[in-house]
């Protein structure tokens, strides 16, 4: 307690990102991060904002970028919205549209941000469960409330929805708004983004710290209705008017404008997690099917918390969650084809000791 704090302040429950140690030859394969660099293009880009224009603040509302998205997507710049990853802009949605009489719903095993952002708004919110195989039910969703939120590809699960399981949602839902977070969609499955013309409801929000290699650079992006985007604009510019700088902005451009290097690592990524849930299937593993660059797995004969830990001594990270439904799982990033032989083989070893 801390009588020099807002009162509300103590009673939020942060979000706990994945560790980022500085163990030398780690292997680490535990924040889903791209294990490719971003594309050379990316570090001329960056390159070239390095100098004394630095002094000035950067373009406010980061139109190159939004230009950029909006030519990629075939939509117009009005439909989209930028921001510091895309944790800024789902922030920025829950505050704009989520703030409602009823509660909003999301599934009981997801990104575990929602809620966080949910207490940090005052927002009210039932989680709905997933279905014996870690799907998401969509006719669980076909009810009053405030929003619905779902991850698709859901994480950790990597499962993905289809575009018509989504379109229902939306659909029955049209004074509600429904956000799908897309943050590895790039890896197996479908954006809903060309919906967003037929549903005014419907907000995409996506990174370029997965497919694109650039989570250190911190940019996201939603896309949706105009006049969703006027109210994620409201928002942003009574918070920070400059949440992209302007290596941000450069790096962002260059890396989408470099298709076949974002086509040959995303390729590369889904065929090493492709051949890694055979190897780990071939070990007992069960495997959730993935669309993303990671793995949900668990053993039925071993314990996940210690498998993370007999990994951690081979200087290999995992993700492991202390969630009672999920905590016989491990959540294993995709690596290099070298660092997922390293895991594979460590796992063989981590399974013969036990
Ligand atoms: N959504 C999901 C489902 C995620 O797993 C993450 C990464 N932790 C994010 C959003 C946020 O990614 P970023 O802020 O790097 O864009």
């Amino acid at each position: 307690m801390n009588r020099l704090w807002s009162p509300c302040i103590h009673e939020l429950v942060p979000y706990v990102p994945g560790e980022q140690p500085k163990i030398p030859n780690l292997i680490k394969l535990n924040t889903n991060e791209n294990p490719y660099g971003p594309s050379p293009s990316v570090l001329t880009a960056l390159n070239g904002e390095v100098g004394s224009g630095l002094r000035l603040y950067p373009d406010p509302d980061a139109s190159k970028l939004k230009q950029a998205i909006a030519s990629y997507y075939h939509v117009s710049p009005s439909e989209v919205f930028v921001g510091n990853g895309s944790d800024e802009v789902l922030a920025h949605a829950f505050h704009a549209f989520f703030i409602q009489d009823q509660p909003i719903l999301f599934p009981d095993i997801t990104y575990s941000f929602y809620p966080v952002y949910c207490r940090l708004y005052g927002i009210t919110f039932t989680t709905v469960a997933l279905d014996r195989d870690m799907g998401i039910r969509v006719n669980d969703y076909q009810r009053p409330c405030g929003g619905i939120v779902f991850a698709n590809p859901n994480a950790p699960t990597g499962i993905p929805l289809s575009l018509s399981e989504i379109e229902t949602v939306v659909r029955t839902h049209p004074d509600r708004v429904v956000l799908i977070d897309e943050a590895y969609v790039d890896f197996g499955a479908k954006t809903a983004i060309p919906l967003v013309k037929t549903y005014p409801n419907l907000l995409i929000v996506q990174t370029f710290s997965k497919s694109r290699s650039l989570a250190g650079l911190r940019v996201g992006f939603a896309v949706g209705h105009a006049s969703l985007i006027e109210g994620l604009e409201r928002v942003k510019n009574s918070f920070n008017s400059y949440p992209l700088d302007k290596l941000a902005i450069a790096g962002a451009v260059a890396a989408l404008e470099d298709e076949d290097y974002f086509q040959e690592k995303r390729a590369l990524v889904m065929r090493t997690r492709d051949l890694l849930a055979r190897q780990l299937e071939a070990m007992g593993f069960l495997v959730c099917p993935s669309a993303t660059n990671f793995l949900f797995v668990r053993h039925p004969d071993h314990n996940a918390a210690s498998l993370a830990s007999a990994l951690r001594e081979c200087a290999i990270l995992v993700r492991h969650f202390r969630q009672p439904e999920i905590e016989n799982y491990l959540r294993i990033s995709i690596g290099t084809e070298a660092e997922c032989a390293s895991l594979q083989a460590a796992l063989v070893a981590a399974l013969d000791a036990a």
